[in-house]
């Protein structure tokens, strides 16, 4: 891999305003294309309509993916302030606690989204204020080129995005422009972009997979965002289209893309198949991706998928490599820059091969949870950020994620097995379409191994006592789960992220 360029006093906000190519397409969303002129120019507006606010200041947006969104992030930062991006499909409960948590001096909200009515009421109740998308949005006449109003530094807070969590509610990752830069230019760097590149978009914004791998990678390489809409079969259209090159998605994403590519007529699937041909890299991430899936992406496009694995605080540690070995169930070694680690519970490093907590230090690392120094605290041990995933490094430096150590490592009758293991081999199994395994507190065994699953379509649904039967020839006895249970779908996060507490819920129930 080629080592990143070490521009670390360059910010984003910087990088576009000085050396992004003034007429080339920065952004696409349906028939609209914004050159990167125009992005300056609209961020400029933004930065003006956001006017209460001042640097330092938060400012939330509930503003769906696409270029307006991106004219407000960019807008933030010209003020000196710190973009918050919440999320459109979460419910009022959830964007009220960000508010709450964060106290935002602002909050842009597009008024078409269900939520509008509601988040406004909120936001000024909590003595917000609010600015409103104009819909349709006006059109900037005189697009600036000149600098944007302020330039954030380095060391200035550039982004609170709060995670997923699996445990309590969610926490606010508080990056600087600097922790950005880092994250962009070591990746940028490792999966080749250029400014010839045009990635089809459909990931959430609110989000470090869609805002800084997919979008601040390509604004930072002058390249083009196209935004999509994610529809499995538009998707496809796209990626055919000779126009894109690049492509990221999560595990799921690319399941509804291999169904709908099964249910799609010859004809059409020979188009796909053959138009994706093309691109030049695709990327799957934020949660292991199944060994079929990866099969089978290769067997109809010919595509090797890409994994990485990373965190909202850490950004993006490890990466199966552009040029070489693209190992199935594996991460990849360490990205250059990153420095990572594999220790056992009191922080010892483990010996080679030997399973442990993943620890990671370096300039991507974020500094703190957004005003919890307690939980900040905790999450630190001698500098080294402990991700809470479990991990272990197989031949050729190549990481293998086991799982969260809260949720997907189970400890059965002392045994020590990763849920994600277990699910991969059932995968396998013809009648299986997915599988969540998880462990259920037992007075015996400490815990048990539960499985809920999804059965394929059209196939004989096995019996429990059929489903075990074959686990225990391809898997050792403790692993095998001891309940099975058929459901239509596995409960998810608006991320795609099994939620396996509450799959364990359910068994518990
Ligand atoms: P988030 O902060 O929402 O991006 O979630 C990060 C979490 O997603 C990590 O702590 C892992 O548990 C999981 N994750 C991300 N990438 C992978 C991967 N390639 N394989 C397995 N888990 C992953």
């Amino acid at each position: 891999m080629q080592p990143p360029d070490h521009a670390t006093d360059l910010t984003l906000p910087d990088r576009i305003a000085d050396a992004s190519p003034a007429r080339r397409t920065a952004l696409v969303e349906d028939l609209v294309r914004w050159t990167y002129a125009r992005l300056l120019g609209e961020a400029t507006a933004w930065c003006d309509r956001l006017a209460p606010a001042e640097a330092g200041d938060r400012i939330a947006y509930l503003v769906p993916p696409g270029r307006i969104h991106v004219a407000v992030q960019f807008g933030v930062w010209a003020r000196g302030a710190v973009a918050v991006p919440l999320a459109v499909s979460h419910p009022l409960p959830e964007l009220e606690h960000v508010l709450d948590d964060a106290g935002p001096r602002v909050v842009v909200i597009d008024p078409t989204l269900p939520q509008a009515p509601r988040l406004t009421a909120s936001a000024r109740a909590r003595g917000a204020a609010v600015v409103t998308i104009p819909i349709p949005p006006p059109t900037v006449h005189h697009p600036r080129t000149d600098p944007l109003p302020t330039r954030p530094r380095p060391t200035d807070p550039a982004l609170l995005v709060y995670t997923s969590g699996t445990t309590g509610r969610p926490k606010g990752v508080l990056t600087t422009h600097g922790n950005l830069t880092a994250r962009i230019t070591v990746l940028t760097a490792a999966w080749g972009w250029t400014a010839s590149d045009r990635i089809l978009h459909t990931l959430p914004l609110h989000h470090i997979h869609g805002l800084v791998n997919a979008l601040a990678c390509a604004l930072w390489s002058g390249a083009a965002c196209e935004f999509g809409t994610g529809a499995p079969a538009a998707t496809w259209d796209r990626l055919a289209s000779g126009e894109i090159t690049l492509f990221m998605a999560v595990p799921t994403v690319y399941g509804r893309l291999i169904r709908a590519w099964q249910e799609a007529p010859e004809p059409v699937r020979r188009r796909w198949s053959e138009g994706v041909a093309g691109l030049r890299l695709m990327v799957s991430g934020s949660a292991a991706l199944p060994a079929r899936i990866f099969g089978q992406w290769r067997e109809i496009t010919g595509h090797t998928l890409l994994e990485r694995y990373g965190t909202t605080e850490i950004g993006m540690a490890f990466s199966n490599p552009l040029a070489g070995e693209r190992r199935p169930g594996h991460v990849g070694p360490p990205l250059p820059g990153v420095e990572a680690r594999i220790v056992d519970d009191r922080g010892h490093p483990v010996p080679p091969g030997g399973g442990g907590e993943i620890e990671v230090r370096g300039p991507q690392v974020f500094g703190a949870y957004w005003n919890r120094p307690g939980d900040t605290a905790a999450a630190f041990r001698d500098g080294w950020f402990r991700t809470g995933d479990e991990g272990c490094v197989a031949d050729g430096g190549y990481l293998r994620i086991l799982g969260r150590r809260s949720v997907d490592i189970v400890n059965t009758g002392g045994y020590r097995v990763s849920a994600l293991e277990v699910e991969e081999v059932y995968r396998t199994h013809p009648a299986v379409r997915d599988v969540a395994v998880v462990g259920v507190p037992h007075r015996e065994w400490g815990e048990q191994l539960h499985a809920l699953w999804v059965p394929e379509d059209g196939r004989r649904r096995p019996p429990g006592v059929e489903l075990r039967a074959w686990g225990k020839e391809r898997l050792a006895p403790y692993k095998v789960p001891h309940r099975f249970r058929a459901a239509p779908t596995l409960p998810r996060s608006t991320m795609n992220k099994v939620l396996k507490a509450e799959v364990r819920r359910m068994f518990m129930e």
